[in-house]
């Protein structure tokens, strides 16, 4: 696909930079942007929009009206942290454009309507107004700073106990009272409206279908287009919203697939979004599907064969803060160990095209053996050797940026992994051939579950 110039393949895995929603790791990625070439990225507009106050808020996005592009705002981010020391001097860092990479905004609604709910005292009248508001507030901004694609606004599907929200009882009950159908379809409305009113507007707007059962999922997209008609006007794509968690989720997903020959383990998270795709695939012709936050692994293959286009994940770079200070001391040790250690993905396919003979999954760094040859992804090359990872790892106490870029040439080498997978698929018709050419329990498996779909 075209996105204003830039190509975005089919399939492809958006890398989620959480830079302003987290501190060390985060600026990092940044800081090695280049180990994943043009990868396409997610932002998240809550986090680098410092109107919402929160805990990682970076004074960096303070700057954000001098740029004109979201490219030229990670430039600037990435200038400003190399100066301030977040890099290791044993790397040289070559220069880097953030905008060749294709920018997927998405809203972060959940935080957004926590703090929104709180300021209108929990009234729901008030709530109702003030949130499609945000959601203008929202789109204006994609278009200011120029985001090649943005997520519609939503308020999401399930809400999942976080930080510290137990603790608040009011707002629970608030969260529990509201009918997220109906706001939820009021915010698409508001959405298909404002395209309409916006001919010049630059963003490719994904239009977020909810839905908690693969009938209401069917229903909501038909809902979507009836809307497009309705007001003639066209959303470039749609995003499939609440499937990334297989927690909680209505029982009827899972009809007719019984799991117990194959096992639950890395399978079970695989046929929600693969269901989902299927469903609005079915129903909207040949535009964008994004599956939003279901890019892991082992959901890729299926997400891909079922019709998704895109699909982003934080996991890759996330089982890399599993490492702790400890792990750090006892890197060369390969003894199974309680300690968290950052994890690297294992298995996979080298870039050279040939299938890797390990199991597919994250492992803790201390048990890779050190004579694994590595894949050949930029991140690797760097490293060279897994021994030379565990080295920069174990210098923590005296050289923390030698051990945040251990980090990073592991997570990023995750993300090329999950990118080189993208690239593979297209090649093959279907999860039957694909699983000939790259035969191994994970591939097999899906499979299995593809033919029960
Ligand atoms: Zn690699």
């Amino acid at each position: 696909m075209n996105v204003h110039g830039k190509d975005l393949p089919v399939p492809s895995f958006f890398q989620v930079y959480n830079y302003g929603g987290g501190n060390g790791d985060k600026d990092r990625e940044i800081v090695y942007a280049e180990l994943t070439g043009n990868t396409p990225a997610l932002i998240n507009y809550f986090y680098i929009n410092n109107s919402f106050p929160h805990t990682f808020s970076s004074k960096l996005f303070n700057e954000i009206g001098r740029f004109n592009t979201v490219g030229d705002l990670y430039n600037f981010i990435r200038a400003s942290l190399i100066k301030k020391g977040e890099i290791y001097r044993g790397y040289s860092s070559p220069d880097y454009d953030f905008n060749q990479k294709v920018f997927l905004l998405d809203s972060g609604a959940y935080n957004i309507m926590k703090q929104i709910a709180e300021s209108v005292d929990y009234n729901l009248a008030l709530f109702r107004e003030r949130i499609l508001e945000a959601a203008a507030e929202y789109y204006d901004f994609a278009d200011r700073i120029k985001c090649d694609i943005v997520v519609g606004f939503d308020l999401g599907g399930k809400y999942t106990e976080k930080d510290g929200e137990k603790k608040n009882p009011r707002l629970v009950r608030f969260l529990a009272s509201l009918d997220k159908n109906e706001i939820n379809n009021a915010l698409l409305e508001l959405t298909v409206k404002y395209i309409k009113e916006h001919p010049d507007y630059y963003p490719y707007v994904l239009a977020t279908v909810h839905g908690d059962t693969p009938a209401e999922y069917s229903e909501n997209t038909r809902y979507i287009l009836s809307l497009e008609e309705q007001y003639n006007a066209r959303f470039w794509g749609f995003a499939l919203g609440g499937v990334a968690s297989y927690k909680q989720v209505d029982p009827s997903w899972y009809n007719d697939i019984n799991l117990s020959r194959i096992g639950k383990r890395g399978f079970i998270e695989t046929i929600v979004p693969a269901r989902a795709s299927k469903i609005v695939r079915e129903l909207v012709g040949d535009r964008p599907i994004h599956a939003l936050g279901c890019g892991g692994y082992n959901n890729i293959a299926l997400n891909y064969y079922c019709g998704a286009t895109s699909f982003d994940a934080a996991s890759p770079v996330r089982r890399v803060g599993d490492g702790s200070e400890e792990s750090t001391r006892i890197v060369f040790d390969p003894t199974p160990s309680k300690v968290g250690f950052s994890k690297f993905f294992m298995g996979g396919i080298n870039m050279d095209n040939t299938m890797r003979p390990e199991k597919t999954g994250y492992i803790k760094l201390n048990e890779v053996p050190d004579s694994m040859p590595l894949c050949g992804c930029p991140a690797c090359l760097q490293a060279q050797t897994v021994h030379n990872i565990k080295q920069l790892y174990s210098m923590k106490s005296t050289n923390s940026e030698a051990n945040y870029y251990s980090r990073q040439l592991i997570g990023l080498h995750a993300v090329m992994q999950h990118r080189k997978l993208c690239e593979i698929l297209p090649n093959y018709a279907g999860i039957q051939d694909f699983s000939i050419a790259y035969p191994n329990e994970l591939f097999r498996g899906l499979k299995y579950i593809s033919e029960r779909l």
